[in-house]
């Protein structure tokens, strides 16, 4: 996969991350579908339940919990930086 720069059209870019605020990770990273599945079978060995019933529990959660802080924050956004004419431009600018 080659990609050139949209102004200079050089190959040499990079992307780079361009996050929108620390908290809004630490919240995500939290929101994980897997960190919840994980805590739901550890919710359901203590009540004796099978692991797969606190997984599916968990998953179904983290779905909701994900859609709701993706409409609350503002999305990550990508960037790529070209080393040629010192460009910033977003992903979509390549397609
Ligand atoms: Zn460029």
């Amino acid at each position: 996969m080659s990609l050139n720069c949209p102004f200079c059209q050089s190959t040499n870019i990079m992307l780079i991350e361009a996050s929108t605020s620390q908290a809004n990770t630490a919240l995500s990273s939290l929101g994980t579908p897997a960190t919840l599945a994980a805590l739901g079978s550890t919710v359901a060995k203590s009540f004796n339940l099978p692991p797969i019933v606190g997984g599916i529990a968990g998953t179904v959660l983290g779905g909701l919990f994900n859609s709701l802080t993706e409409q609350s924050t503002p999305r990550h956004q990508s960037l790529y930086f070209c080393h040629n004419c010192y460009q910033k431009f977003p992903t979509h600018f390549l397609h």
